[in-house]
């Protein structure tokens, strides 16, 4: 998993602060999504909302033409975990929509995910989209020097295994970002503790548990981008962007951008 070869990118303060303002694009993007969202919408309603936000604040989305990916936002609904295409899906009451958004200012890229609760849903989906995003969070207070990358890891799969039985997905995992959306190294969410490189300053990790109600196995659609749990049950997933800084973690997809 850690091949020695491939280093990781370190960003200069400047490039990083490009990276918060890409970031910052992602957030107000998504939160916007949050607050339109509502049943009868298309996913595809939802994409050119985020295209406008995104072309509207002078950045440049990550995702459309990224492999042939047709749209700017990925929209996963219910069975749906990761890399939904948005299209005619009409979403209902009761649904968990996830949203993975990416921009790019100068070159420097944000990348981020929200799983939403539309109306009344099911106590054990807003559990799981909770535990989620508490995964999320401990994951990225391990993204500081001197940390393993492991530890990120790990934090995550203890704060879900706490939190009940649910599944974590293994196939998908985070991935450090910067020049590019994707680049190394890849970041589980699972495993031992006080493994692999050790954090530096400049560098700069997407962390994004993805868990599930049932299994954690999933497939993928005969669209070839579309993942879904293999038992049909719902899942979730929370992204952050975050850089490694002298001063601890710093959060560049937050609203906020949290400094933890
Ligand atoms: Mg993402
Ligand atoms: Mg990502």
């Amino acid at each position: 998993m850690f091949r020695k070869s491939e280093s990781i990118e370190i960003k200069s303060v400047d490039e990083i602060a490009l990276m918060r303002e890409a970031g910052l694009v992602v957030a107000k993007t998504l939160e916007t999504l949050r607050e339109q969202i509502a049943p009868g919408m298309t996913t595809a309603d939802l994409d050119s909302i985020a295209r406008e936000s995104i072309s509207g604040h002078g950045a440049t989305p990550s995702f459309l033409g990224y492999y042939g990916f047709p749209a700017v936002i990925c929209t996963s609904v219910n069975e749906e975990v990761v890399h939904g295409i948005p299209g005619d899906r009409v979403i209902r009451d009761g649904d968990i929509v996830s949203i993975d958004c990416g921009a790019i200012v100068e070159g420097w890229h944000g990348d981020a995910a929200i799983s939403i609760l539309v109306g009344e849903v099911d106590p054990r989906v807003r559990e799981l989209s909770e535990v989620t995003k508490a995964a999320l969070w401990a994951g990225l207070a391990q993204a500081r020097e001197g940390h393993r990358l492991s530890d990120i890891g790990n934090a995550i799969e203890t704060c879900i295994r706490d939190a009940g039985d649910y599944g974590i997905v293994e196939e998908y995992v985070g991935h450090g970002i910067g020049s590019a959306m994707h680049m190394h190294p890849p970041v589980p969410n699972y495993g031992r503790a006080g493994r692999g490189p050790r954090l530096e300053p400049g560098m700069a990790l997407a962390i994004e548990p993805m868990a599930t109600l049932g299994q954690p196995t999933v497939a993928v659609l005969a669209d070839e981008w579309t993942v879904v749990t293999a038992d049909n049950l719902p899942a979730a997933h929370w992204e952050h962007t975050v850089a490694i800084t002298d001063d601890g973690p710093w959060v560049t997809t937050s609203l906020e951008g949290t400094r933890l």
